[in-house]
């Protein structure tokens, strides 16, 4: 059904009271090791909503690489083309600080390695899927090859980062929460503004999440608003990637925008209900209306 082009990196989270400055050493928490990066987290928020999902990466011939594989085949994803770089596995340092906020160091490893030859090489799984969902945690001649060889590409700016008008104008849609809308807009304003003005840059569709809020689809038949399930929020981390994952699959499935998106945002809030990215990713059984 989709095939992701991106990331996978390993997140070590270590807790600390403070963060040191130069030259200093503070103690933190035990480390927790968990498997991210956007591309591995679309992958599985698809893959445990039930689609038949393949990741085309690289990862490090390392433990890093080996943990990533193991938790990505445990979801059912289709590894055919995550290969081996010549460098280690993509990590993220991450520091959590008493109120709960990070502080993220991104060695991108392997995912730097990422190739154009690499989308050329796997022309024919792109050809074979209806959608091809991208981020930019991988170089964006990657990036882009992957949205010209795509039926449907899917793209969530992030992190956001110029990017040319060619590959705007290939997203159906363009996906970006209310800070990378800023980020590329170069200024806020309200949401239904933002998505127009979005959609003047070139892409045939633009979706902007809203956290609690929901988030706005727009295309050329107009702009809509689709709320948010109230949730209790316990760590929005991975929220974006969830709803991302999820739009890929449900439009793969040949919904319209606004039937994607309204699936899409009870993804994303029932992620941010548990703790962690991947592990707190919903079954299908877990977002179905009752
Ligand atoms: P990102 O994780 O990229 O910053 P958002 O914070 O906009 O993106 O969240 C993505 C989606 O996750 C939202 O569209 C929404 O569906 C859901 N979500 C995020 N935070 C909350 C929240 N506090 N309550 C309910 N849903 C949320």
């Amino acid at each position: 059904d989709v095939v992701v082009v991106g990331s996978a990196n390993v997140d070590l989270v270590v807790r600390v009271d403070r963060r040191p400055g130069r030259g200093e050493t503070v103690l933190g928490s035990d480390l927790s090791t968990h498997p991210g990066g956007k591309g591995a987290n679309q992958a599985v928020a698809a893959a445990r909503l039930g689609a038949r999902v393949a990741l085309l990466g690289r990862v490090g011939a390392d433990g890093h690489g080996r943990l990533l594989r193991e938790s990505l085949e445990r979801d059912k994803v289709d590894l055919g083309h995550l290969r081996e770089a010549g460098a280690p596995t993509g990590v993220a340092l991450i520091t959590v600080g008493p109120e709960g906020d990070n502080s993220i160091i991104v060695s991108p490893g392997a995912n730097a390695r990422l190739e154009e030859q690499d989308v050329a090489d796997a022309a024919g799984l792109l050809r074979s899927a209806p959608v091809v969902s991208l981020q930019l945690e991988t170089p964006l001649p990657t990036v882009l090859a992957a949205a010209r060889a795509a039926h449907r590409a899917v793209f969530n700016l992030s992190p956001p980062a110029p990017v040319p008008d060619e590959l705007l104008a290939l997203c159906d849609p363009l996906v970006v929460n209310e800070h990378e809308a800023r980020m590329v807009l170069g200024a806020g304003g309200p949401p239904a503004e933002q998505a127009r003005a979005l959609l003047r840059l070139g892409p045939r569709s633009v979706v902007i999440t809203l956290g609690a809020g929901g988030a706005v689809a727009a295309d050329a038949s107009g702009v809509t608003t689709i709320p948010s399930p109230r949730v209790e929020a316990v760590d929005t981390t991975g929220a974006g990637d969830a709803f991302t994952g999820a739009l890929a699959w449900r439009l793969a499935r040949g919904d319209g925008l606004a039937d994607a998106v309204a699936f899409a945002v009870r993804v994303g809030a029932a992620t941010v209900r548990g703790a962690g990215a991947q592990s707190s990713f919903p079954t299908l059984s877990e977002v179905e209306e009752p």
